[in-house]
This record gives structure tokens, C-alpha cells and sequence, in this order.
């Protein structure tokens, strides 16, 4: 392609709304641009790396046996209603009515439609399993669109679904799928975890998030740093400490003054106790009710990993305007012992004795207590957030790194919760009619072209891997208006496509400046640099974006030399 015939408007400045290297430079290479929050125009830069990355997607789902399809974006509200999520999905849910009066909403992710088109069509375990695909824009109404594409309302998604006869063949396709995106993950050049996922909204057993590292990640990852241990840091395991109190005492309970102080901090300096013997009390509102969850007082509770044990809906601590409406419970001094509401304790909680807790009573706490003497009404569960340096839950020789991910992939196994609320039934061997096995498999693909850049860039601009670039080559000449130069280039040109290079020619007439600016910011994977200066020594100058390597082959071997180094990018 030639650079005058491109719509590439790029930008000196970075617009003031982005924070992230990859929503700067989406902009600055003239890839997007945004016409509502978290709405984007792709042009046509942007695109050629979004065809990229979904054929990528598309060679490696029809690999593993996947079927493409495309959905409706635009479905009817009884769908949702059947599966229950009409309800429960919330505001991301865009939600509106044609001119009758009926009710839709605009997809944010497609399990209802292909359930209801499953279900028409597929009546026999001899039709299962079965898995279909499509690339297709979803709409969340995001409550903080930002970032870009990597986090818009409007974006592009690759989603999959499984449907099967039992668990043994979801596990297989699940097995399959996971190994596909691994594929699809070091194709598009980045270097990912696969990592041990909550189920969220979509529930399900198994899950597994696919995450680039990045400190503007969203998420955090935590990883063992000797085995392969990996998991969102939402669902991370905890192992417990050794009890550090020895053994137990039998000192009694005893309620000591403690005007004012509230915070973990504060009671233990009061009382001279570590943080550590205190027992750290959180009330959380849930659609279950009030209930109480208990870690030691160096330690932080995982709602999501409390939420999960108690199987409820949604949860999150509990705020004051609700907790003042009952008498009993005292801000800053509420404690286990004589509490009336259902209590979760972390696993380390145990194995505390002479602990500290609130007295449920204003200014005052409880001294002496004896975790096994003196909480028998609680349950015993690991809701431990983890941390960087905790011991690997897995093996006993690695600890716990915490960094940044973003998500880019999300596969889960569903089960039957679509096909039993949706009635998806097939007839098994015996002729008996049963809910069939689902999973479900999602890539962002917008989301992947802003990791990419998360991942590879410098002060300058973009450094794309290869096989995602918006092309391979850019070949600049030194000086456009050389009759020798242009007559040179263009032969480099024409023989880099008859190559099946996908080259892009900046014949503008520019200062060169202004080209290597631009060629720096699109980073495209090599540069070809051709003017009187390198045609008198015979050879081209070729330079590598990341790294910064610079070769000069002869005019005459260039085409080879340039196809060889692409090769190692
Ligand atoms: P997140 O936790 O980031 O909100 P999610 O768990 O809601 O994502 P899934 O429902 O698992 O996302 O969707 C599958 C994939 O779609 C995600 O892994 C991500 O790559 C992409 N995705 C989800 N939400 C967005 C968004 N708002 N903008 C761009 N891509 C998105
Ligand atoms: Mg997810």
C-alpha cells in the first residue's frame, strides 16, 4: 500500500482524556477514534490489526473444530427473561423497544441467542458435541469506559459456545479451547498467563483468564514464582499461617476499655498486642442478609472468594447507613462473640488464642479469647486475600508474585445452567430426554491490539509484533524527490509484495523527519530506508522497530534479506 492513498491521520499530541500508552498511540497513528464514551470509529490502520488478530482467532477456533455463525446483535427481551438475566444483568444491559412496544436489548455477549438456536435445531446425542464461533460487536454500558478500546462500551469480541452430552466431552473442549488460545495468544507475539478464574455473573465450574501482563492491567494476577501456579488474584488460594500464639491458654474473656479506638492499628497499639491477635471483624450486605466474615488483623478479606463459599448472589461490606439501623452493632467495635449474625472465618482464625476482638459495645473490646473455646458457631473457610511473598498454596518451595494483567481471554464451563433454564435437551442413547453440557469462550479482540501496544512500546510509539502488525514493512525514501531513490524504492516496493510482504511505501512528499517520526509511532516491525547516500554504496538501510538493529544489505539481496529478518520477528 502507499502511504499518499492511506487514511492515516496521525496526531503529534496525545489527546488530554488518555492515560495508557495504547489508547495514546490508537490515536496518535490515526487507528480510532471516539465519538461517544467508549464508542470508536476504526480506520483503516486500525483495522488492517483487527483482521489480523481475528484471522488468527479464526485459524485457531476452526482448528479445534469450531463453527463461525454471526448473531443478531439486536435480541428479544424474552430470551434474557427465560435464562433469568433480564433481571439480574443490571444496567451494562442496553435495553430498548421497537415500535410495538417490544422489548430488546443489544447483545453484551450471545449465551441466550445460541442456546435458543441450539435448542431448535439439535435433538440428539449423535449431533453432539458441537461448538460455534463468531466475531462480532458486543455492547456493555460500561459505568467507566476508559482506556480506549481495551475498555469501551462499544467493542469487538470473539465468542464461542459448546454444547455436548456430558461432562467428560465439555472437558475436552474445554481442554481443546484453552490450548487454542494459548495458540491464538503467542501468535498475535504476547507474552500471557493462563490463570485460575472467578465465574462471575456468566456462573459456571471451571474457569481460566488469559491475561498480558502490564502495569495498566485492571486485574491482578497472582503467580508462584517456582511452580506453575497461577490464579486472579479474586480467587487466589491462601495457605494458612502456623498458629503463633503457642499453645492454648485457658485465660478467660475479658472486656477492657478502648475509648475511641476503632482501626486495627489503633487497638493494637492501645493494648500493646500485635496486629496479628486481633481478630479482624467486616459486616457485608448480601442478598442473603447482614453477614460477618473474620481474618486476622494483619490480614485483608477476598469478598469474592466469601461471596463464592457462601454461594450468594452479590456482596460487599456492609455501609454505616445500614448497619445504623440496628442497635445491637457498634461501628469500630464489632466483635464474633455475641453476635447474632452468620460468621465466616478465615482458616487462620482458628489458631488464634488470647485474641482481641470488638465487644460489640461502644469504646470497648474483648480481651482473652480462645478461637476454638469461643467460636464454635463459625464456619471455618479460606477467604484470605492473597498477597505478594505469601507462601504458593500449590508447592512448598515457591512464594506469591502479584502483578498487573489484563484480560484478554475468559473460558468457562457452564454446565447446564442455560440449557436447563432454557430447556436445551437432547435424547441420549436410552432415549431419555436431558439438559445439555455447556461452555462458553471469549477473546476481546479490540482489547488484544491495546495489550499489545501495553506490552510493546517505547517513548517514541508502537512496537507491533509481526503477526499483528498493520504492515510488516515501511520503506521510506531519504529523499522523494530523487529520481534514482524513487526508481529504487518502488522496485524494493514491488518485489517486497511479490514476496507476500505486506509493505507499506511513505511516497509523500514529506520532509524525511516527518516520515520517521510517523513510521517510529506506527511501528510497523522493520524500517527500509533508500536515498542517493545508500544507492551510491549500493545497499539499503534496514532497521528493526523494538530493538533498533540496523543491517545494510545490498540493493540487489534485499527482498531475501528483509523476508529473513521478518522471519525472526
Ligand atoms: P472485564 O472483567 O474486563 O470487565 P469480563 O469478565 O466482563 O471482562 P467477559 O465477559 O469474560 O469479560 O468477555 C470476554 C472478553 O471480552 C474479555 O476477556 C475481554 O477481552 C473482552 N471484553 C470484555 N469487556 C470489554 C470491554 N468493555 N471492552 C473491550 N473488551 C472487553
Ligand atoms: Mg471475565
Amino acid at each position: 500500500m502507499r502511504f499518499s492513498q492511506l487514511f492515516i491521520p496521525t496526531l503529534k499530541d496525545s489527546p488530554t482524556d488518555a492515560d495508557v500508552a495504547s489508547h495514546k498511540y490508537m490515536i496518535r497513528a490515526g487507528m480510532i477514534r471516539q465519538i461517544a464514551a467508549g464508542i470508536y470509529s476504526v480506520l483503516p490502520l486500525g483495522l488492517r490489526t483487527l483482521r489480523k488478530i481475528e484471522n488468527i482467532i479464526r485459524e485457531e477456533m476452526n482448528r479445534v473444530g469450531a463453527q463461525e455463525v454471526f448473531l443478531p446483535s439486536v435480541q428479544p427481551a424474552e430470551l434474557w427473561k427465560e435464562s433469568g438475566r433480564w433481571e439480574f444483568y443490571g444496567k451494562e444491559l442496553l435495553r430498548f423497544k421497537d415500535r410495538h412496544e417490544r422489548e430488546f436489548c443489544y447483545g453484551p455477549t450471545h449465551e441466550e441467542v445460541i442456546t435458543d438456536m441450539v435448542r431448535k435445531e439439535i435433538k440428539s446425542y449423535r449431533q453432539l458435541p458441537v461448538a460455534f464461533y463468531q466475531i462480532q460487536t458486543k455492547f456493555r454500558d460500561e459505568v467507566r469506559p476508559r482506556f480506549g478500546i481495551m475498555r469501551g462500551r462499544e467493542f469487538m469480541m470473539k465468542d464461542a459456545y459448546s454444547f455436548h452430552a456430558d461432562e467428560a466431552s465439555v472437558d475436552k473442549t474445554y481442554d481443546d479451547m484453552a490450548a487454542a488460545y494459548s495458540r491464538i495468544f503467542e501468535r498475535c507475539g504476547l507474552e500471557y498467563k493462563k490463570v485460575e478464574a472467578d465465574t462471575g455473573s456468566i456462573g459456571g465450574a471451571r474457569s481460566h483468564e488469559f491475561h498480558v501482563l502490564a502495569d495498566s492491567g485492571e486485574d491482578q494476577i497472582g503467580f508462584c514464582d517456582a511452580c506453575e501456579y497461577a490464579s486472579n488474584i479474586e480467587l487466589a488460594e491462601c495457605r494458612p499461617d502456623a498458629p503463633d500464639n503457642g499453645a492454648q491458654t485457658d485465660t478467660p474473656i475479658q472486656e477492657v476499655e478502648t475509648p475511641g479506638k476503632k482501626s486495627v492499628e489503633e487497638v493494637s497499639a492501645f493494648l500493646s498486642v500485635k496486629p496479628r491477635q486481633i481478630i479482624k471483624t467486616i459486616l457485608f450486605e448480601s442478598d442473603q442478609g447482614i453477614i460477618a466474615g473474620l481474618c486476622r488483623g494483619d490480614r485483608e478479606i477476598n469478598p469474592i472468594k466469601l461471596k463464592n463459599h457462601i454461594g450468594c448472589e452479590w456482596l460487599h461490606p456492609a455501609p454505616e447507613a445500614i448497619l445504623s439501623k440496628d442497635e445491637s452493632i457498634h461501628c469500630g467495635y464489632v466483635g464474633p462473640v455475641g453476635l447474632k449474625y452468620p460468621i465466616y472465618a478465615d482458616l487462620e482464625v482458628p489458631g488464634m488464642a488470647n485474641a482481641v476482638a470488638g465487644a460489640n459495645k461502644a469504646d470497648a473490646h474483648l480481651t482473652g479469647i480462645q478461637a476454638n473455646r469461643d467460636l464454635k458457631a463459625t464456619q471455618m473457610v479460606d477467604i484470605r486475600l492473597a498477597k505478594e511473598g505469601d507462601p504458593c498454596p500449590k508447592c512448598d518451595s515457591g512464594s506469591l508474585k502479584v502483578k498487573r494483567g489484563i484480560e484478554l481471554g475468559h473460558i468457562f464451563v457452564l454446565g447446564k445452567k442455560y440449557s436447563s433454564a432454557m430447556k436445551a435437551q437432547f435424547l441420549d442413547p436410552n432415549g431419555k430426554e436431558q439438559a445439555m453440557v455447556m461452555g462458553c469462550y471469549g477473546i476481546g479482540v479490540g482489547r488484544t491490539a491495546a495489550a499489545a501496544i501495553e506490552q510493546r512500546h517505547d517513548e517514541k510509539g508502537i512496537c507491533w509484533p509481526r503477526s499483528i502488525a498493520p504492515f510488516e514493512v515501511i520503506l521510506l525514501p531519504a529523499n522523494h524527490k530523487d529520481d534514482a531513490t524513487r526508481e529504487a524504492i518502488e522496485k524494493l516496493y514491488k518485489d517486497l509484495l511479490a514476496q507476500g510482504i505486506d509493505a507499506l511505501l511513505d511516497d509523500r512528499p514529506e520532509r524525511l523527519g516527518v516520515k520517521f517520526k510517523d513510521s517510529e509511532l506506527l511501528g510497523i516491525p522493520v524500517q527500509v530506508v533508500i536515498g542517493p547516500k545508500t544507492l551510491e554504496a549500493g545497499v539499503a538501510e534496514v532497521k528493526i522497530r523494538s530493538t533498533g538493529a540496523v543491517s545494510t544489505p545490498n540493493l540487489s539481496s534485499a527482498p531475501q534479506q528483509i523476508q529473513e529478518i521478518l522471519q525472526t520477528l
